[in-house]
């Protein structure tokens, strides 16, 4: 069931070139994966199919900054790293996106050492803060959403001179953790 089953063949669309544009940029974002630890296991299972990222047009992981319009930082990053963090963003294309994935992404988590980054918004513009360590697929996703809502309804911010400023969108938790599937007994008895 496509788009042509729910119209009629021979109608005619008449719309703005820049929704066009914003819709097929919102429906076919890839991601470049900045992956350094753990959160990026929960990045490659919301690729996988049982969160099948597939579904919001996002799972074309490119390793080519150039061929990349979302740049998620998964996982710390230490110093020494940054140059390459920062030189990758510098090559995506524009129109992009940041997603700071992850407490040590955004803060530098338990890791409050002079080795790593205290927090990759100090160096590049990030978008969306993913918080959670690591962050559920379900949350990631959720943040790919918020970007594609502001892609869709064109509201890149920028400031009087034009230049891009970073929307600072932070993810509430979207899930309820279960009970554990069985009782804890150690220590007990
Ligand atoms: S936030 Fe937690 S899961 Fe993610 S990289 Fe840091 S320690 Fe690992």
């Amino acid at each position: 069931m496509g788009i042509e089953a729910a119209l009629p063949v021979d109608s005619v669309l008449t719309t703005q070139l820049q929704r066009v544009m914003n819709w097929a940029r919102r429906s076919s974002v890839w991601p470049l994966p900045f992956a350094t630890a753990c959160c990026g296991i929960e990045l490659m299972a919301t690729a996988c199919s049982r969160f099948d990222l597939a579904r919001f047009g996002a799972e074309v992981m490119r390793f080519s900054p150039r061929q990349a319009d979302l740049l998620i930082v998964a996982g710390r990053v230490s110093v020494k790293m940054l140059p390459v963090l920062q030189r990758i963003y510098m090559q995506m294309t524009e129109p992009k996106w940041v997603i700071s994935m992850g407490a040590c992404a955004s803060t530098g988590g338990v890791f409050d050492t002079y080795a790593v980054v205290q927090g990759v918004d100090q160096y590049i513009p990030v978008d969306v803060y993913v918080p959670g360590c690591p962050p559920r697929p379900e949350m990631l996703m959720e943040g790919i959403m918020a970007i594609q809502r502001i892609i869709d309804s064109d509201q890149i911010p920028r400031d009087p001179s034009g230049k891009r400023l970073p929307l600072d969108i932070a993810i509430a938790p979207n899930y309820e953790p279960r009970p554990q599937p069985v009782p804890v007994t150690i220590g007990l008895s």
